[in-house]
């Protein structure tokens, strides 16, 4: 069903010739990228931040996904880390709505308030709310001033042949674009997946159907986000609250239980739902309605030589837990510094391997939490019920069973823990900062732990002394505590994307450079 209210403004970008087609023959790109969505632009970003040179293709002239213009709303603390590399995170906290806090409701009697984000030294928050298309527009204008990224609009990926001579369509005709890389960011309906003929190792589309409503209250400011479950006022079926920028809601109703589902998805009845949750007199204006329904699929391989995918082309869940976005930003961070190691000549291709490695269960993770977070939310047959209601009603008398309630595991880093990189020595107090975990935040100097680390390799000594270049933690400074170091001291290796690659206890610089040149050399085991 098409919504029949205007949609959001979108930015119209400029279409140029190609080079291709304009006369000249520019040869093989290092890169290039079919997809300018989060993770297409991000990946640009990550690639063109390091000076290779990249192309990125995308179909369309402007930002937010063609058709769909309301999609992701939640930006987890994670993704405004890699964002700040880059620029963009503090406008995009700016914009958008800062939440920490939760509450979820069974009917209308309000079970528990939760916190996100107990840490009150962190950069950053544990989200922040912004419409799509505007973290997109952001990530757009930052590439426009990437001289190594030449950004194409209109120009459709409709082939591939021996993974690396993409066909790409625009208004001035087709072309050929040969590259040494292929990064498939194309979204769920990836064209590349599916002419590489990509095998999916789990692929079903849910029973669940929703409805989105976005609507712009004046003067409400709440910004606690509302989970309902079986609300009486949606004739039972869950309805989820929370704020964006510009003063507009997203609200989410589940309708599978209608009847007529196309019938619930129309601004009409979508108005009269919400006359009902917020009040006869309540002044509202609806900004986008329509229905959803949701798969959950992942790869078998993100990768088939040189060719890699990320984002919604590797893996779909429902949007419960924010991880779609989210792991799309993620999976750009992680391939990005890996592979211009490998384009700069300085690390063995075989690390792109661990691309493979790391984000393959990644994503498989995500799809698991969001998959059970949905049927949780709208159990799907009477035994789910039975075992959910058990759970909301052990929640309602004992604060410990909240923890089995489950409205969304929100986005978290993923932790690379079974990596093939990573290295330990000694006993450490914490298992929170291990190898493959994402680096925790803290304070560190005048600033923030997760600025100091860059977008290199970086070493921090838990001690007394270090070496030029390396961060310096003395002892009684809290990051103490947050790494899980013992009276000893520690060495710490991070990975170019933040992530911890290493650690010793003590301070040994010969076991910090043996790390960083083992991710050079690294070999796939035959
Ligand atoms: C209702 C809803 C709510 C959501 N909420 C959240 C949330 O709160 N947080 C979150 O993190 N995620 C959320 N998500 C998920 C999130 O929107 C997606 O996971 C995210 O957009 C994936 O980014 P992507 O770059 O992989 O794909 P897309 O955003 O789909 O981008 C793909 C790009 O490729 C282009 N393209 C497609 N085919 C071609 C081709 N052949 N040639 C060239 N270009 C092509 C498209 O124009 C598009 O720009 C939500 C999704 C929905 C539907």
């Amino acid at each position: 069903m098409t919504p029949r209210l205007p949609p959001y403004s979108l930015p119209r970008y400029e279409y140029r010739k190609p080079p291709e087609l304009a006369g000249s023959v520019p040869g093989e790109y290092p890169v290039a990228i079919a997809g300018a969505g989060l993770a297409g632009l991000t990946a640009a970003l990550e690639l063109g931040s390091r000076g290779i040179r990249t192309v990125l293709l995308d179909e369309d002239d402007t930002v937010g996904a063609s058709g769909l213009s309301s999609r992701g709303i939640c930006y987890a603390k994670r993704s405004l880390e890699i964002f700040d590399r880059f620029g963009i995170a503090e406008r995009v906290r700016g914009k958008g709505v800062t939440w920490n806090d939760g509450e979820v409701y069974r009917g209308t009697e309000r079970m528990y308030r939760f916190n996100l984000q107990a840490e009150n030294d962190q950069k950053f928050p544990a989200f922040v709310n912004l419409q799509q298309f505007y973290v997109e527009e952001y990530l757009v204008a930052r590439l426009q001033q990437t001289p190594a990224v030449d950004l194409r609009w209109k120009s459709k990926v409709v082939d591939v042949a021996d993974g690396v001579v993409l066909k790409v369509e625009t208004p001035d005709g087709a072309y050929d674009l040969r590259c040494r890389y292929l990064l498939a960011c194309d979204g769920a309906h990836s064209a590349v997946r599916e002419r590489i003929g990509m095998r999916d190792e789990q692929s079903e589309l849910l029973e669940s159907v929703w409805c989105i409503a976005d609507v712009r209250m004046a003067g409400a400011t709440d910004v606690v986000r509302r989970s309902y479950l079986d609300n009486p006022l949606n004739e039972g079926g869950a309805i989820w609250y929370h704020q964006m920028a510009d003063g507009v809601w997203r609200t989410d109703w589940l309708i599978t239980h209608y009847p007529d589902r196309d019938a619930e998805a129309t601004p009409e009845r979508a108005a009269a739902r919400l006359r009902k949750l917020l009040g006869a007199d309540a002044q509202f204006e609806l900004i986008w309605v329509g229905p959803y329904r949701f798969r959950k699929r992942y790869l078998e391989r993100m990768r088939a030589g040189p060719v890699f995918f990320l984002g919604d082309a590797a893996a779909q869940h429902s949007p419960f837990g924010a991880r779609g976005g989210n792991r799309a930003i993620q999976d750009a961070n992680n391939l990005g510094w890996k592979l211009a190691l490998v384009l700069q000549g300085k690390a063995h291709a075989d690390l792109l391997e661990t691309y493979h490695e790391e984000r393959h269960p990644a994503a498989r993770e995500c799809v698991e939490h969001a998959t059970r977070s949905a049927v949780f939310i709208g159990p799907e047959s009477a035994g789910q019920r039975l075992v959910r209601d058990a759970i909301l009603d052990l929640a309602q008398r004992h604060a410990w069973a909240r923890a089995w309630v489950n409205t969304g595991r929100l986005s978290v880093a993923c932790v690379y823990g079974q990596s093939p990189l990573n290295i330990e020595r000694g006993r450490f107090l914490f298992t929170t900062a291990r190898p493959g975990a994402a680096a925790p935040d803290g304070r560190f100097g005048s600033g923030y732990l997760v600025e100091a680390l860059g977008s290199d390799f970086k070493v921090a000594y838990f001690g007394e002394r270090a070496e030029p270049d390396a961060l310096l933690i003395r002892k009684g400074d809290p990051l103490w505590a947050r790494y899980g170091v013992p009276d000893e001291g520690a060495t710490y290796v991070f990975r170019p994307d933040g992530h911890v690659l290493a650690r010793c206890t003590g301070i040994d610089g010969a076991f910090a450079r043996g790390a960083m040149q083992r991710v050079l050399d690294y070999r796939v085991q035959a």
